[in-house]
C-alpha cells in the first residue's frame, strides 16, 4: 500500500463524467476530525524524570482528564475548547504525557474521574460529539489522550502471565513487574471502502445492527494475518457478493471507540449483482450521486456524521458536502 500514490490514483478515481466537485489535489483525505493536531508528542520527554518532575510542578502545563471516554468542554453548537485544568487539580489515575509546544507548555491527561466543579458551560463531552468542534490542537491532544485511557481501563493485565502491570514512558506503555515484558497501546485496523461500479455509482449498505435508513460504506476489522488492501477485498465479497479490482488508499482516522484506526479506500467493482449476507448486512444498493441526493432529501436514507471518515469519504465521490445525521 502505497500512500505516496494515493492522490493521482485518487484524482483518477474520483473525476467521472459526473463529477461536479472540487478536483482533488494532494492526500485525498485531508483535515478528517479526529486526524488533527498540533502539540509535538514529544516522545523524546517519555523517559525523562527530571523533565517530567518539573512539567508536572510547572502550574502553567495544561491537563485533561478522561474518564470513560469523555472529558470536559465548553461546548456550543458551533465550537468546543477542552477545560483543562492544573496539574495540583488534577485526580489520581494513570497519568500521560500527550506533548510539549516547542519544548515549552506541557499536556498531560489523566485516566480518573472528571473534577467535580467545571467552569460555566463546560460540561462531560465525548470525543464523538466534541471532536469535529474542536480546534486542531484540541481534537489532537483529546484524540490521544482518550485512545490511552480507553487502553489503561481495558488492558492493566500481563497477557503472558495475568500480572497487573505499570504504566511506563510517561503512559505510553506498560510493563510487567514479574516477567519484565512490556505491553504498548493496542490499536485495531479496520478498514473502509467506497466501492463504485462502471457507471460511478457508489455501493452503501444497512447493517443488520443498525436502526432502518442509516446507510454507509461498508468496513471490517483487519484479520490476523491479512493486509489492510486484502480486507477490503475479502469483506465487500462477503457481505456484498461484489469483486472489487482497483483498490486506493485515501487516509485514516484514529476511531478510539474504544480502540479503531480507520484506513479508508476507495475501490472499483467488477461486477454490480448485490448478494447481501443477511447476517452483517440487511440490504445493500448502487446510488448514482443524483440517486443519492434525491433519498436523502426524501428521507429515506440517513448518511453517518461528518467527524466520521465515513462521511468524508462518500462526500469526496458525490464532489460536496452532504447532511450526515446519525
Ligand atoms: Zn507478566
Amino acid at each position: 500500500m502505497s500512500v505516496a500514490s494515493a492522490p493521482d490514483d485518487a484524482v483518477q478515481a474520483s473525476t467521472g463524467p459526473a463529477n461536479v466537485g472540487p478536483r482533488l489535489t494532494g492526500p485525498a483525505l485531508t483535515g478528517l476530525a479526529l486526524a488533527r493536531g498540533e502539540v509535538e508528542r514529544a516522545a523524546h520527554l517519555r523517559a525523562d524524570a527530571d523533565w517530567l518532575k518539573a512539567a508536572w510542578s510547572d502550574p502553567a502545563t495544561r491537563v485533561i482528564v478522561v474518564e470513560h471516554g469523555q472529558a470536559h468542554c465548553e461546548l456550543t453548537d458551533q465550537h468546543a475548547e477542552l477545560a483543562f485544568i492544573a496539574p495540583a487539580e488534577a485526580p489520581d489515575g494513570v497519568r500521560f504525557l500527550l506533548g510539549a509546544e516547542g519544548g515549552g507548555r506541557a499536556y498531560f491527561g489523566v485516566a480518573g474521574p472528571l473534577p467535580e466543579q467545571p467552569g460555566p458551560g463546560v460540561r462531560p463531552a465525548y470525543l464523538r460529539e466534541a471532536g469535529p468542534l474542536l480546534s486542531d490542537r484540541d481534537a489532537g491532544l483529546l484524540t490521544h489522550a482518550v485512545a490511552l485511557a480507553n487502553w489503561h481501563e481495558t488492558f492493566a493485565h500481563c497477557p503472558r502471565c495475568g500480572s497487573p502491570t505499570d504504566p511506563v514512558a510517561s503512559g505510553h506503555a506498560r510493563k510487567c513487574p514479574v516477567d519484565g515484558s512490556e505491553h504498548f497501546p493496542r490499536v485495531d485496523p479496520a478498514m473502509i471502502v467506497l466501492v463504485t461500479d462502471p457507471a460511478d455509482r457508489a455501493l452503501l449498505a444497512r447493517n443488520a445492527q443498525w436502526p432502518e435508513r442509516r446507510v454507509s460504506v461498508l468496513a471490517g476489522f483487519v484479520e490476523a494475518g491479512e493486509s489492510a488492501e486484502q480486507a477490503v477485498a475479502r469483506e465487500v465479497a462477503e457481505e456484498t457478493g461484489i469483486t472489487v479490482g482497483a483498490v486506493t488508499y485515501l487516509g485514516s482516522q484514529p476511531w478510539p471507540m474504544p480502540q479503531s484506526l480507520m484506513l479508508g479506500f476507495r475501490a472499483t467493482a467488477t461486477n454490480t449483482d448485490i448478494h447481501v449476507d443477511d447476517d452483517e448486512i440487511a440490504e445493500a444498493n448502487w446510488y448514482s450521486r443524483d440517486e443519492l441526493a434525491a433519498a436523502i432529501a426524501a428521507g429515506i436514507i440517513r448518511l453517518p456524521p461528518p467527524v466520521s471518515i465515513a462521511h468524508r469519504i462518500i462526500e469526496t465521490w458525490y464532489g460536496a458536502e452532504l447532511p450526515g445525521s446519525w
